[in-house]
């Protein structure tokens, strides 16, 4: 099978393309554009593999992406590249508005010109697999879990771009015949995460002794499945699911962020104690504007219908998540360095801050 992975050189696509190359026969390409959050170092285990390639372009470029297919003429899409952080949709929507929604549509036409070509098995077993996430649901109260008939609510211009993708890969299903997954996971978390998201920048700033800012009082849930766990659950939907239909993928590990950072704290007191006990260091700030209360995934159709199970509990996969980043300051600290060193994003009065994050320290990242 020759699939096309775009956004491979971010946080899940990376952990996607490693999965395909060690576990299976697939051959990979790998689109994406290189934004601050894509970083060819996490991919240099498969970098070299003859199953293995990288092509440099930008979803929304439907010359560059209508090429790509023709001359890869892949069995497969996992669409993956996306804007993804909340904070900075909330501080610069634009390129969340450009990439979530006309980048979909770019790939998902060109899929479907492409596909149209096709005859026989090869059209038959052809799929594209939209990767989305809970947020499209809106937020859960205190009881309850989200289904894959939960109506979508999004709260944030991230979670509404992607609603929008996902509304568009249905369409793209139900108007042209285009056999479309759509898959909707709860928060990953694991090695090589930009350290922008909580779980990566709790660490690294405990191990630096700076403050762990948690947002508002800290009891808004997520539901937290391991990033390994994720990409098998991807390549088992796109070998198996049935196309038009949306699966929920999550961990049945519901943790409210004050518990996720008091459990970093715990795993850093043990193994590196310097500078502890860590939780001296939890700060309470200003919450997120529009912060949903909690999320919690309902994975029972994945489970049943395909087999699949998260193979990490929490408490396994964060303490093997804060052991790499004590082993792999050669990947993260670039990125701390040169790239986003923790500051706050995603205050109302505060627009300029993702230009002036980006402007001038892109780059450093997208280096082999
Ligand atoms: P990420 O930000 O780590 O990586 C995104 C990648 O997409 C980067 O490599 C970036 O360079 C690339 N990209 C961005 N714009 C592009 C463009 N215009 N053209 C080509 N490439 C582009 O994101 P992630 O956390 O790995 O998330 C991957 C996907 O999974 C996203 O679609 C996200 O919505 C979804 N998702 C993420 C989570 C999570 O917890 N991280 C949970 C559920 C779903």
């Amino acid at each position: 099978m020759r699939v096309i992975v775009t956004g491979g050189a971010g946080f899940i696509g990376s952990a996607v393309c490693r999965h395909l190359i060690k576990d299976t026969e697939a051959e990979v390409i790998n689109i994406d554009k290189l934004t601050y959050a894509g970083n060819l170092n996490s991919l240099r285990s498969v970098n070299g593999d003859s199953r293995y390639r990288f092509v440099k372009a930008d979803i929304c470029d439907e010359r560059a992406i209508e090429q790509i297919f023709k001359e890869m003429r892949p069995d497969a899409v996992l669409h993956l590249a996306a804007e993804s952080h909340v904070d900075r949709s909330i501080t610069g929507s634009r390129s969340f508005i450009e990439t979530n929604i006309h980048g979909t549509y770019t790939m998902l036409e060109s899929a479907r010109r492409y596909w149209s070509g096709l005859t026989g098995a090869t059209k038959d077993t052809f799929r594209f697999l939209h990767v989305s996430t809970d947020e499209v649901y809106g937020s859960l109260g205190p009881e309850g879990l989200f289904s894959e008939t939960t109506p979508y609510d999004p709260s944030s211009p991230y979670s509404a771009s992607k609603a929008s993708s996902d509304h568009l890969a249905i369409a793209w299903h139900r108007t042209y015949g285009l056999p479309v997954i759509v898959s909707n996971c709860s928060n990953n978390y694991g090695p090589f995460q930009f350290p922008e998201k909580l779980i990566p920048l709790m660490i690294l700033n405990a191990l630096d002794g700076k403050p762990l800012p948690v947002y508002g009082n800290g009891s808004n849930v997520r539901d937290w499945l391991h990033v390994e766990d994720h990409a098998k659950a991807l390549d088992l939907i796109l070998r198996k699911g049935r196309p038009g239909e949306t699966y929920n993928v999550g961990g049945r590990n519901e943790r409210s962020n004050l518990e996720v950072v008091r459990a970093i704290c715990r795993v850093l007191d043990d193994v590196n104690p310097r500078g502890g006990p860590h939780e001296r260091y939890v700060t309470y700030v200003t919450d997120r504007p529009g912060h949903d209360h909690r999320y919690a995934i309902d994975a029972s159709k994945l489970e049943n219908e395909l087999g699949w199970r998260a193979r990490e509990t929490f408490v396994s996969g964060i303490s093997k998540t804060v052991q790499w980043y004590l082993e792999n300051e050669w990947w993260w600290s670039p990125l701390r360095n040169h790239v986003y060193a923790g500051e706050r994003i995603g205050l109302i009065n505060d627009t300029d801050s993702v230009s002036r994050i980006s402007a001038g320290k892109s780059g450093v990242a997208c280096g082999p």
